[in-house]
Parts: C-alpha cells; sequence; structure tokens
C-alpha cells in the first residue's frame, strides 16, 4: 500500500501589474470601455557594453489629460510633432504636421 503524506508547498510571489499612475498628476490612468491610452516617456543615456550597461534611465508614465495639455503643448514649443492614426490595422501617417509655435 502507498501512502501518502501532505506537505506545504512553497508559494512563489510574482509580481504583477496591477495599475498605472500619471507621473504628473498622481491619478490612476484608467481605460474604459475600448479605450487605450498608452503614454510613455522612456530614455536611456550613457554607454552600453557587452558586459554590463552604465546608461541612466528616465521613465514617465503619463494621463490622456496630462499629456494633452501640459507635455504635447511643451514639445512643440521645442520643435515639431508628427501625429500618426491607427485607422485599421496599419499606421498611417497623416500628412498633418503638428506646428511649431
Ligand atoms: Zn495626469
Amino acid at each position: 500500500m502507498k501512502y501518502k503524506k501532505k506537505f506545504p508547498q512553497k508559494i512563489e510571489e510574482r509580481e504583477r501589474h496591477v495599475k498605472t499612475v500619471c507621473d504628473i498628476c498622481e491619478q490612476e490612468i484608467k481605460n474604459i470601455g475600448y479605450e487605450y491610452n498608452q503614454i510613455e516617456i522612456n530614455a536611456k543615456i550613457g554607454s552600453m557594453y557587452p558586459e554590463y550597461d552604465t546608461r541612466t534611465e528616465y521613465q514617465m508614465d503619463i494621463c490622456k489629460n496630462c499629456f494633452l495639455d501640459k507635455v504635447l503643448p511643451s514639445l512643440q514649443k521645442l520643435g515639431k510633432v508628427n501625429e500618426f492614426s491607427s485607422e485599421g490595422s496599419e499606421f498611417e501617417k497623416m500628412e498633418e504636421i503638428i506646428g511649431v509655435n
């Protein structure tokens, strides 16, 4: 006869994305219905060697309102910002380029 005994099982902890908070207004970024906004600013500056990466990374998550009201106008003051539309399954570049102030 084979006897069985229960042993406590080790539970592994895993990190899982649960929410994103805007780094400007500190409000949770929520997409409602089919709305799906992804606004991230990411820069890696420095040197990358075969053995290691010495770059400094700068990263921000931004909500739609802060992007449209604060970030986009600032970027437009620095230079032209190209606007693309994702109509259908392919990104099509719109001929319209948002002007420089
Ligand atoms: Zn915000």
